[in-house]
Parts: C-alpha cells; sequence; structure tokens
C-alpha cells in the first residue's frame, strides 16, 4: 500500500493522515507513509517538563516536523489541556498569528503558506460551524470529545464506557453537519479522533463527503487498503 493514492474503485481521493504524541513520532509518520500529521498533540511539551515550556523547545520540536515531514501537510494543536473550547480563543489566536507575522517579517524573515483550522468537538460547535467556518481554513473534527460532550457521558469515567455508544446516531449526524457546512463555505474538513479509524465507518465518511482522516500512524495503510477497495457506486 505505500507509495499508492487513497482513492476508491471509483475514483474519490481523500488523504489518510497521523495522529502524533511527539517529535518521537515522526518516524512512525514517514515507516507507515501517511500524507502528512493531521493531529500533532502539543501537549507532550508541557507534559514532559518540570515548568512550562519554552518558545525555542516548542519551536524547536515543531519545526523537527515540519522540517522532516516537509512538503507534506503537518497540523499542530496549540495546548489542549483544558476545557476550554469556544469562537473567541480562535479570533484571539489569529491576531496573535498576524502580530507574530508581522513582527517576524520586520525581522526580514519569510514567512511560509499557513492555514488556521479549528476542532469541532462540541455540539455547540456543529451547531454554529457555518459562522466558525467563514475564520479558518479547514475543520478536524475530534470525535472523543464531540461523542462525549453529546452523549453527556464522561470520557475519563470508566464506569461509563458501556453506554458510550461511538456509533450514535446523533454523532454521525454531527460530523455530516459538520462536513456540510465546511463545503458550504469551501474549506476542507478531516476527523481525527478514534472513529476517523473505525473502518466499519469508512464508507459512511466517504459517502458523507470526508476530505481527510488522521489516524494512529499503524492505522494508516489498513485504511488505505480499505478505501482502495471501496466503490462508492454499490449500495453501502
Ligand atoms: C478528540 O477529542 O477527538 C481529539 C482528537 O482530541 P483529544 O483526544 O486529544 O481530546
Ligand atoms: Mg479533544
Amino acid at each position: 500500500m505505500r507509495g499508492q493514492p487513497n482513492t476508491t474503485i471509483d475514483g474519490k481521493t481523500i488523504q489518510v493522515y497521523a495522529n502524533i504524541g511527539g517529535p518521537q513520532d515522526i518516524g512512525l509518520v514517514q515507516q507507515n507513509d501517511a500524507g502528512g500529521v493531521g493531529l500533532f498533540r502539543s501537549e507532550f511539551v508541557y507534559l514532559n517538563s518540570r515548568d512550562y515550556p519554552t518558545e525555542e523547545e516548542q519551536f524547536n520540536a515543531y519545526r523537527l516536523a515540519v522540517e522532516t515531514l516537509a512538503p507534506k501537510l503537518v497540523v499542530i494543536r496549540t495546548c489542549d489541556i483544558g476545557a476550554d473550547i469556544s469562537a473567541r480563543e480562535l479570533h484571539e489566536c489569529k491576531e496573535l498569528l498576524a502580530e507574530c507575522t508581522k513582527e517576524l517579517e520586520d525581522k526580514g524573515v519569510q514567512i511560509g503558506k499557513y492555514q488556521v483550522g479549528i476542532m469541532i468537538e462540541t455540539p455547540a460547535a456543529v451547531l454554529v460551524a457555518d459562522s466558525l467556518a467563514e475564520d479558518c481554513d479547514f475543520f478536524s473534527i475530534g470525535t472523543n470529545d464531540l461523542t462525549q460532550y453529546t452523549l453527556a457521558i464522561d470520557r475519563q469515567n470508566a464506569s461509563l464506557d458501556s453506554f458510550l455508544d461511538t456509533h450514535h446516531p446523533a454523532v454521525l449526524r454531527e460530523i455530516q453537519m459538520t462536513i456540510e457546512a465546511g463545503h458550504r463555505h469551501g474549506i476542507w474538513v478531516g476527523i481525527c479522533g478514534e472513529l476517523g479509524a473505525d473502518r466499519s465507518l469508512t464508507g459512511t465518511f466517504l459517502r458523507m463527503g470526508i476530505d481527510e482522516l488522521s489516524v494512529n500512524p499503524v492505522s494508516v495503510l489498513p485504511l488505505r487498503k480499505l478505501i482502495r477497495d471501496t466503490d462508492l457506486r454499490k449500495p453501502p
């Protein structure tokens, strides 16, 4: 499967990227021939150090991933340790990016092209996805959190696991709504939660129009095989 496109028999191509938890996983992205990194969980820089990580430490970790994998896309998630998920942060983040871009340009540093995306992982974000899409370049659906917030099932509470129906129609409907909202605004939509690697749903996601699935590196090639064996003209 290495080197093959993620294209169905009837010609639909999507991106299959990998989720990584730190620079130590960059080799796995290459070994498994992922098309890029759909989720670089940046929390590791906080969890691995006793103090707040410096800007330089973070810069070096992200640079390693971006340079090693170039020209592949690397989606770096801003620190996601608390449960603070809202539109205001997107605007603040974009202001900071503009400020940093100007600072670097003033110093004569050339800025490459970058995209700004957000994770969709609350029902509220799904409901206002149309307005969020106006301010970003892509959506990445975090199905782990989206499922817990939709079904009101704390994902950290193991005694509730039997209630955690990851295929619940409400979650699937939210994924569909997010894809439709993104596409209405011309932006791409991916899934980076565990559900993206659930091969019993790959056909469903393809039919919904998903653009990208970001999964554990070892799931990339089995997922590619399944996509390549799928014919969307046949009934599901
Ligand atoms: C998610 O919520 O689906 C996700 C990818 O983020 P995390 O698992 O890190 O919360
Ligand atoms: Mg999450």
